[in-house]
């Protein structure tokens, strides 16, 4: 029996750094808390209908994540890509004629976007296609925010508040613009590359395949990690929740951050978190007519909006409900994100129905779940990627796999995962 490498979190991160590992022969052992693995990528099924954690998508473009999928046997669903724009009573699309030509007409008549701002969205879709995904990270972009940025190229308040706050709202649960332009870099370059998609079986089938890939026995899930064991100044284990004992050859933290910088505080090391969170809430109702149909993100441009974007999943994964029931997911981000139930699910009524020009009692909600995220991302403002931890801990026999090494995102989680593998096999 050789002494494992024990992973701490089957997220992205910590299931990538398995496959490597295991795939250039180490014996891995995968610790999560959690009763089933994917971390911030899983999926219920409840009642026939598919409940995701949380709404989320995959950018097919993201290409490491890609490398460790395999996208035909996720029988994945596309969303169109252009977003329904819904302000005073009125509906506008904006679409990626580009990538799909039906878009065209819609978009060019769309009154929500003005002319000079529809060109400077299509110089900007250009720009960020061209750039290699590092370069997206250079300092000139990752030191300005999205909203400097975007005044920087000429676009008016009118398109920054009205497109790129709940667009970007919907994307990084956040709708103040205060991320670093090149995450708006990043994923714009990925829109442009590739489509938008969820897995036929809900998001979490991306990380229930990637848990397929690792041998049997590998995944420990309901087992929490408490505290790291130091040895002679080396870090040679963990001790559960329960009080016993794991012995490890190297120990991998693939946790959220704020829960990295727990563990690692008990072998005595500091591994600050990233300042700021982005949570969110998805309320999911049944319907009998959808107010916001179609398989385009819908926007709430509205101002004071609790629920910022949603979407008739159905329309888009019609698996996601069993019966031909109608399944919608609306999403309420920053603050509004913390408002009680009761509160958002009376904001989401009343916001989607308004959004459809439909009554409430026309579309007949029907609350099905409600998701609580406080820790989806992680902030990342201008200058948080000087501050990025490196994967050595600065003690011997403990690393990170995680998001916090590249960005905030499926992508980033899987680079984290295979950077922390790549430097532990290095090194050992
Ligand atoms: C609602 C929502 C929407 C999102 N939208 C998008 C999107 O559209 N596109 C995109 O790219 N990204 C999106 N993200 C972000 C993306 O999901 C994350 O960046 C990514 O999943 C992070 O993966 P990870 O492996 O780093 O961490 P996690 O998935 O958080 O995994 C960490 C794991 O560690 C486990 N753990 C923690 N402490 C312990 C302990 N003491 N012992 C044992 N186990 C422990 C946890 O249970 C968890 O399973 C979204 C996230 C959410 C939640």
């Amino acid at each position: 029996m050789t002494t494992p490498i024990v992973i701490i979190g089957a997220g992205v991160a910590g299931l990538v750094c398995a496959i490597d590992l295991q795939k250039a022969g180490q014996s891995v052992q995968l610790l999560d808390a959690a009763p089933d693995v994917g971390g911030r990528v899983r999926t219920t099924v409840q009642d026939g209908l598919v409940i995701d954690h949380g709404f989320q998508v995959l950018f097919t473009a993201y290409p490491t994540l890609r490398s460790y999928l395999d996208l035909d046997a996720l029988a994945l669903r596309r969303f169109l890509p252009a977003a329904r724009i819904a302000q005073g009573g009125q509906v506008s699309l904006i679409g990626d004629a580009l990538r799909d030509p039906g878009l065209l007409v819609d978009t060019v008549l769309s009154r929500a976007v003005n002319v000079g701002d529809k060109l400077r969205l299509l110089a900007l879709r250009r720009f960020a296609q061209q750039l290699a995904i590092d370069d997206c990270f250079a300092p000139r972009f990752a030191g300005v925010s999205t909203r400097a940025f975007l005044e920087s190229r000429g676009f008016g308040s009118a398109v920054i508040d009205g497109f790129f706050a709940p667009f970007y709202g919907g994307i990084l649960l956040d709708r103040t613009l205060a991320t670093s332009a090149s995450i708006l870099l990043f994923t714009f370059k990925m829109l442009a590359d590739g489509d938008t998609v969820i897995p036929a079986g809900g998001i979490g089938a991306i990380t229930r395949q990637m848990a397929a890939r690792l041998t049997p026995g590998t995944v420990r899930t309901r087992t929490a990690v408490s505290s790291l064991v130091v040895t002679n100044g080396r870090v040679t284990g963990v001790t559960l929740d329960d009080g016993s004992g794991l012995d490890a050859a190297q120990v991998v933290l693939a946790t959220e951050a704020p829960a990295a910088e727990r563990l690692a505080a008990t072998a005595g090391v500091s591994l600050p978190a990233p300042a700021g969170a982005r949570g969110c809430t998805t309320l999911y109702y049944t319907v009998r007519t959808s107010p916001i149909p179609g398989k385009a993100l819908w926007l709430n441009a509205e101002p004071n909006a609790v629920i910022s974007h949603a979407v008739t999943l159905t329309d888009v994964a019609p698996e996601y409900a069993t019966g031909g029931r109608v399944l919608l997911a609306a999403t309420a981000v920053g603050a509004a994100a913390d408002r009680d139930d009761a509160a958002l699910d009376a904001a989401a009524r009343t916001e989607l129905a308004r959004m459809g020009g439909l009554s409430a009692e026309a579309v007949g909600f029907e609350r099905v779940a409600l998701w609580r995220v406080p820790y989806a991302q992680f902030a990342q403002p201008p200058g948080w990627r000087e501050q990025r931890p490196s994967i050595a801990c600065g003690i011997p026999g403990l690393w990170r796999a995680s998001e916090v090494l590249h960005s905030s995102s499926l992508e980033g989680a899987a680079r984290g995962g295979a950077m922390a593998a790549q430097a532990l096999l290095h090194a050992t």
